[in-house]
C-alpha cells in the first residue's frame, strides 16, 4: 500500500473520532489503536474504492487549562501539517464557527497541502442552511456531513481517494527489486545508534535513494554479498526536530517507514521491556502484512544469568501471541553485539516473505494435517476442506476450499496456520488464510 495519509484535525468533541470510527468501520478496514499513553489518539487504514490510506485521528487530549489546551491543538495541527498528505478539518455547525476554530483555520491556511473544511453534525436540512457560515474560513473544499449517519462521508472519501494517484503508490519503485528493511521504535531504543553503527561502515554504502516522503531515507547497503535498502526515519538522523519529544511523531514516522518496507526491525529497550506502545506498533506492521524481527537492543544492561536470555525471549513471544513466531534478537549497539545477526534475520524474514509453497507440495502436508485433525462437524455436517493453495499475492496468503467456509472457526484457523509455520519457514511472517466454497 502506499503511505498515503489522511489527519483529522479539529478542537475537541466536533466529532473527529466518529468521523474516523465509521471510515475505518464502514469498509471493514482495521482499527489500530495506537495510543498507549495519549487518550484517544487513534491510527488506523481505511479503504475507498480500492484505495487504501493511513488514517489518523489527531483525537483527544487531556488539557487543564485553556492556554495549555490551545497550545496543543497548534502543536498537533503542526505536526499534521508536516506529516499527512491531506487534512479535514473538522468544525462543528452546532456550534458555529468558534475562536478556536478561526486560529486553527489561520494555521491551516499556510499548508500546501490539500486541506477540507468538514463541517460535521449537518444531520438534517436545517442544519445545511446553518452550515453555510462555514464559506467564510475560505477554504475552497467543503464537506457538509453527518458523521454519526455516514451521510455526506462518501463524497468525502470520494475526494480523498482520488488525490491518491498511481504516483504516490509507485514511488519508491527505483529500489523495488531489493530487500527493504525499516528501523522502527520509540524514542531512545537507539535507532539512530544503529544506524551510525552501520553507517560507520561506510564501504558497505552504495548510495543514498529519497524515499517516498521527505520523512525517510533509504540508504542501499552490500553486506554478506547482499544488496538491501534500509529505511530509517529523517527525524532519526535530524535529532534537534523540535517535535522529536512527541509520541505522536514518533508514532507518524514509524508507519510511513513501515509503508515502504518490506521488514520491519522493531527496536526495544531491553531494561524496559515491550511498552503497550511497542506492541500496538507492532500489531499494525503486522495487519500491513510486513516480516518482523525483534531487537532486544542495549542488552550490555541487563544482569543476565544462565537462562536470562531464554525467559526473556518466552516472555516476549507471550506478549506478541498470537503471531509469536518472529526472530528475536538481543543486541547491543553499543557494543556492537549481534547487530549484523539482526540484519541477517530481516534478510532471512525478506526470503521468508517472498516464499511460494508448490501446490502438490502445499496439499502433500497441508491435507495430511487435516486428516490427523479435522475441523468440528457443524450442525451434523462435516466441514471438509479438499484442496489448499496458495495466492499470487505480495504476502504469503492461502486459500482452502471447503464445503462451508464460514463455519470453520478461529481454533481451526490457528491449527492449519501452525501447521503451515511448523511444515515452512514462515518465521517473522503474517500468513493469511482464507476458506472459499469449493
Ligand atoms: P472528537 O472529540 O472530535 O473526537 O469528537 P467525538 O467523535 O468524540 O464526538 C463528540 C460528540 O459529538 C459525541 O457525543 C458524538 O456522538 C457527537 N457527534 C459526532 N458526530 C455527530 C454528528 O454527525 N451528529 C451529531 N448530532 N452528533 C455527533
Ligand atoms: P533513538 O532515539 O532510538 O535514535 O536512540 P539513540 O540511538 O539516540 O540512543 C539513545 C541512547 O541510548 C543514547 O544515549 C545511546 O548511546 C544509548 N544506546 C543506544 N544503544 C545502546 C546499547 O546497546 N546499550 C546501551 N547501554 N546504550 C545504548
Amino acid at each position: 500500500m502506499s503511505g498515503f495519509t489522511v489527519a483529522i484535525v479539529g478542537r475537541p468533541n466536533v466529532g473527529k473520532s466518529t468521523l474516523f470510527n465509521r471510515l475505518l468501520e464502514q469498509r471493514k478496514a482495521i482499527v489500530d489503536d495506537v495510543s498507549g499513553v495519549t487518550r484517544d489518539r487513534q491510527y488506523g487504514i481505511a479503504e475507498w474504492n480500492g484505495k487504501t490510506f493511513n488514517v489518523i485521528d489527531t483525537g483527544g487530549f487531556v488539557a487543564n487549562s485553556e492556554d495549555v489546551f490551545e497550545r496543543e491543538i497548534r502543536k498537533q495541527v503542526k505536526i499534521a501539517m508536516e506529516e499527512a498528505n491531506v487534512l479535514l478539518f473538522m468544525c462543528d455547525v452546532t456550534t458555529g464557527i468558534t475562536d478556536l476554530d478561526a486560529d486553527v483555520a489561520d494555521l491551516l491556511r499556510r499548508s500546501s497541502k490539500p486541506v477540507f473544511l468538514v463541517v460535521n453534525k449537518v444531520d438534517n436540512s436545517e442544519r445545511q442552511l446553518e452550515a453555510a457560515e462555514f464559506y467564510s474560513l475560505g477554504f475552497d473544499k467543503l464537506f457538509f456531513l453527518s458523521s454519526i449517519s455516514g451521510s455526506g462521508t462518501g463524497e468525502l472519501l470520494d475526494e480523498v481517494a482520488a488525490l491518491i494517484t498511481d504516483d504516490a503508490e509507485q514511488a519508491g519503485q527505483a529500489d523495488a527489486e531489493l530487500p527493504k528493511i525499516a528501523i522502527i521504535g520509540q524514542p531512545n531504543v537507539g535507532k539512530s545508534s544503529l544506524l551510525n553503527a552501520l553507517i560507520g561502515e561506510e564501504r558497505n554504502i552504495v548510495s543514498d535513494i529519497p524515499g517516498t516522503t521527505r520523512d525517510t531515507i533509504h540508504t542501499h547497503y552490500k553486506l554478506f554479498q547482499k544488496d538491501f535498502v534500509l529505511i530509517d526515519t529523517a527525524g532519526v538522523r535530524r535529532k534537534a526536530r523540535v517535535h522529536e519529544d512527541l509520541e505522536f511523531y514518533s508514532v507518524i514516522r514509524a508507519i510511513k517507514a513501515m509503508d515502504e518496507a518490506d521488514v520491519c526491525m522493531l527496536l526495544l529497550d531491553a531494561a524496559k521491556g515491550i511498552t503497550a506502545q511497542d506492541l500496538s506498533i507492532f500489531s499494525l506492521a503486522v495487519r500491513k502484512g510486513k516480516g518482523m524481527v525483534i531487537l532486544v537492543n542495549k542488552w550490555d544492561l541487563v544482569e543476565k544469568e544462565t537462562n536470562t536470555a531464554r525467559d526473556y525471549e518466552k516472555e516476549l513471544k507471550q506478549r506478541l501471541a498470537p503471531f509469536s513466531d518472529v526472530p528475536i534478537v538481543f543486541t547491543s549497539v553499543l557494543q556492537k553485539q549481534r547487530i549484523f545477526k539482526a540484519i541477517e534475520e530481516a534478510l532471512r524474514v525478506y526470503d521468508n516473505r517472498q516464499r511460494k509453497i508448490p501446490t502438490s507440495r502445499l496439499n502433500d502436508v497441508m491435507l495430511k494435517a487435516i486428516e490427523a485433525y479435522h475441523p468440528p462437524v457443524v450442525r451434523g455436517t462435516p466441514i471438509r476442506i479438499k484442496y489448499v493453495t496458495q495466492l499470487p499475492t505480495h504476502t504469503p496468503a492461502f486459500a482452502f476450499f471447503c464445503n462451508l467456509p464460514d463455519d470453520v472457526k478461529q481454533p481451526y484457523k490457528n491449527y492449519l496456520e501452525n501447521q503451515l509455520r511448523a511444515n515452512f519457514d514462515f518465521e517473522g511472517v503474517p500468513v493469511k488464510l482464507f476458506f472459499r466454497k469449493k
